[in-house]
């Protein structure tokens, strides 16, 4: 009895195996053909400043709008491009886009995520240089978000990448910290601007203590460093006032602003400000 349950149980997992293979192929055949189609689109959504919530760039995220099955999250569509050469398509696509929209706005940067396999490819640091020239901005303007993926497994390669990035003007923030493994390694290792704190941890605040003192102790890490801090996932005003008094440097997240399209994104670089309490109480101030 037992035997004929145990095979029953692996039959069914077989079969979830093949219906995973099957989405994950089916994903992989759509997103090759999703540009064609004009199924993708890019959001912006603001990064602000921790004291008077001025908005100082936006970050660059992509949609995929299918027309069998509705949007689907670049959390599931990202690591299967990962898999396969589709990545630099998307990437490609991503950048053009990205600088495009850029080029409209007043001031701010644009903070744009580069997968691992992106990031190691050969002649990605010209490849980006060469493009953000062509569209005439300043590589100051545009900040290259990479997670701790793409860093650990050849250390010197990713140091010698970064430090050519760097050279350029270009501005490095090590995406999701405090999720990878070897943190404090690569933040003393390699050459980075800022820390995107992970949402997990904001996401905890403030009930969870551990949560808290996380984020307070990154913040001092990257204050000590001379690095900024944007904190991710910021959906609540006690969070906000807590990140504040903890000394975040930057903000993002829904309390602030979703990812809004790139009409609404403009609008908003032109309104600049995201606190309506400061709008209210003190106007006019630069
Ligand atoms: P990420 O780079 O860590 O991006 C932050 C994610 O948190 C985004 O999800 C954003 O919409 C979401 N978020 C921002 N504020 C809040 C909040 O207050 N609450 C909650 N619950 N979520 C918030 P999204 O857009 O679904 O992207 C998921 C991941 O997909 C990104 O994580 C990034 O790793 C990847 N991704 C997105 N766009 C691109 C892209 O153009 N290229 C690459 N390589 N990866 C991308
Ligand atoms: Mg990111
Ligand atoms: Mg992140
Ligand atoms: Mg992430």
């Amino acid at each position: 009895e037992a035997k004929r349950q145990g095979r029953g149980r692996a039959c069914a997992f077989d079969a979830r195996l093949d219906e995973d293979v099957r989405l994950r192929r089916r994903i992989e055949t759509g997103l090759s053909q999703a540009i064609a189609r004009d199924e993708l689109s890019m959001v912006y959504q603001p990064i602000v400043t921790g004291a008077r919530h001025e908005i100082v760039g936006f970050e660059a995220l992509l949609r995929w709008q299918t027309e069998d099955h509705g949007p689907i999250s670049p959390a599931v569509f990202v690591p299967i491009a990962e898999e396969s050469n589709l990545i630099h398509e998307l990437g490609d696509w991503v950048l053009d886009r990205s600088l495009a929209a850029l080029a409209t706005w007043p001031g701010q940067y644009v903070s744009i995520n580069f997968s691992p396999r992106q990031f190691r490819r050969p002649h990605f640091v010209d490849d980006i240089a060469q493009k953000v020239a062509a569209a005439g901005i300043a590589p100051e303007r545009v900040q290259i978000e990479i997670t701790e993926t793409a860093i650990f497994d050849d250390a010197d390669r990713a140091a010698e990448t970064l430090n050519r990035l760097r050279a350029l003007g270009f501005r490095i923030a090590l995406d999701d910290f405090g999720t990878g493994y070897s943190s404090l390694y690569n933040i003393r290792t390699f050459a980075l601007d800022v820390l995107k704190i992970d949402r997990s941890f904001i996401d905890g605040m403030p009930r969870e203590r551990e949560s808290m003192a996380i984020v307070r102790s990154i913040i001092h890490l990257a204050q000590s460093l001379g690095l900024g801090v944007i904190a991710e996932g910021v959906e609540t005003r006690a969070q906000v006032d807590l990140l504040r008094a903890a000394g975040a440097s930057h903000l993002q997240g829904y309390h602030f602003s979703r990812p809004v399209a790139p009409a609404a994104a403009l609008d908003l670089a032109h309104r600049r400000w995201l606190s309506p309490v400061r709008a209210v109480a003190t106007g006019t101030h630069g």
